[in-house]
């Protein structure tokens, strides 16, 4: 069956009697790209493209909360910049415009650009079903290689990211376009001059590098405590040699990427 709720709670309603039998459907740019590879087959779908609350874009007191189906194109429209860029860095107009932000998180794929903006972000996810809602630091949502919190009734309905981080994102890959990353690099400085540090393609989901972090916390940001943090980052990372790159290569390049940010950071 394909369903078209037109609000929130009749799509939970339909989840919650579905749950594994039901797949949401957003953006359809991971989905359909599964069942095509016969990875994925449901037997009802709930599409989430007539909720006009599921796009939309709030601020209050100075945190931004963004409706779980929110766009690529929408994101690329925001002024933070490691989520505009990353957003823009996703596949190609077309896809843009129809991939969503919980679809990235949903699936959980170690490249997933959105989801590692947000990691930088200290992003907290608000998890909705017919039993209530439950809000967890992204952190605590990605559990293992496209493995989640989620629970079979629940949908990411909300996201919450503050303003006031400095932030930045650098991608490499193959190509400019419909490109999924080598390595991707977010990188934030939050007001009390904390730092956090996300890679993409570089573990079994979209990682922090605590150790790094911690160290820059307590060392401040020096070419010389930049330079001890990305040895860290080289060593908390764990990329595994695939058609893109080498693990080695993936490792060096990683170190090249967090330090030319962090140093354009410190720089504005
Ligand atoms: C050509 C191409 C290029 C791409 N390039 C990139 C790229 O550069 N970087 C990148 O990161 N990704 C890329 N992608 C992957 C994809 O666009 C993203 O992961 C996108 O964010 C998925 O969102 P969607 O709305 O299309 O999700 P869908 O395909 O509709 O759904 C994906 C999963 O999320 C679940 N879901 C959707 N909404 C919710 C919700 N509100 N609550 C709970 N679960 C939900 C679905 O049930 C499904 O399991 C590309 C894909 C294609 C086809």
């Amino acid at each position: 069956m394909f369903y078209q709720p037109k609000d929130i709670q009749k799509a939970l309603g339909l989840k919650a009697e579905l749950k594994e039998r039901g797949a949401f459907l957003a953006g359809g740019t991971d989905l359909v790209v599964l069942m095509n590879h016969g990875k994925a087959a449901p037997e009802n779908f709930i599409d989430l493209t007539h909720i006009p609350e599921l796009r939309a874009i709030h601020k209050h007191n100075g945190t931004l909360e963004l409706a779980g189906n929110v766009t690529y194109a929408q994101m690329g429209k925001l002024p933070i910049r490691c989520l505009a860029r990353a957003s823009l860095s996703v596949g190609g107009p077309g896809i843009r415009e129809l991939g969503t932000i919980a679809g990235n998180l949903a699936t959980a794929s170690p490249a997933g650009d959105g989801s590692t903006a947000l990691l930088a972000l200290d992003a907290e996810v608000e998890l909705t079903s017919v039993r209530g809602t439950r809000r967890l630091p992204l952190e605590e949502f990605f559990l293992g290689y496209r493995k989640t919190a989620l629970a079979p009734d629940e949908m990411i309905t909300k996201i919450f990211i503050p303003t006031n981080y400095q932030t930045d994102w650098a991608k490499n890959g193959k190509r400019g376009a419909m490109n999924i990353s080598i390595v991707a690099v977010a990188v934030a400085i939050t007001p009390k001059k904390e730092v956090r540090i996300a890679l993409a393609s570089v573990a079994a989901t979209p990682i922090r590098c605590y150790q790094a972090e911690k160290f820059l916390a307590k060392n401040g940001l020096t070419t010389e405590t930049i330079r001890q943090a990305v040895q860290s980052v080289r060593g908390e990372i764990k990329p595994i040699t695939d058609h893109r790159a080498s693990a080695d290569y993936k490792v060096h390049v990683s170190g090249v990427m967090v330090r030319r940010l962090l140093e354009s950071l410190v720089k504005q």
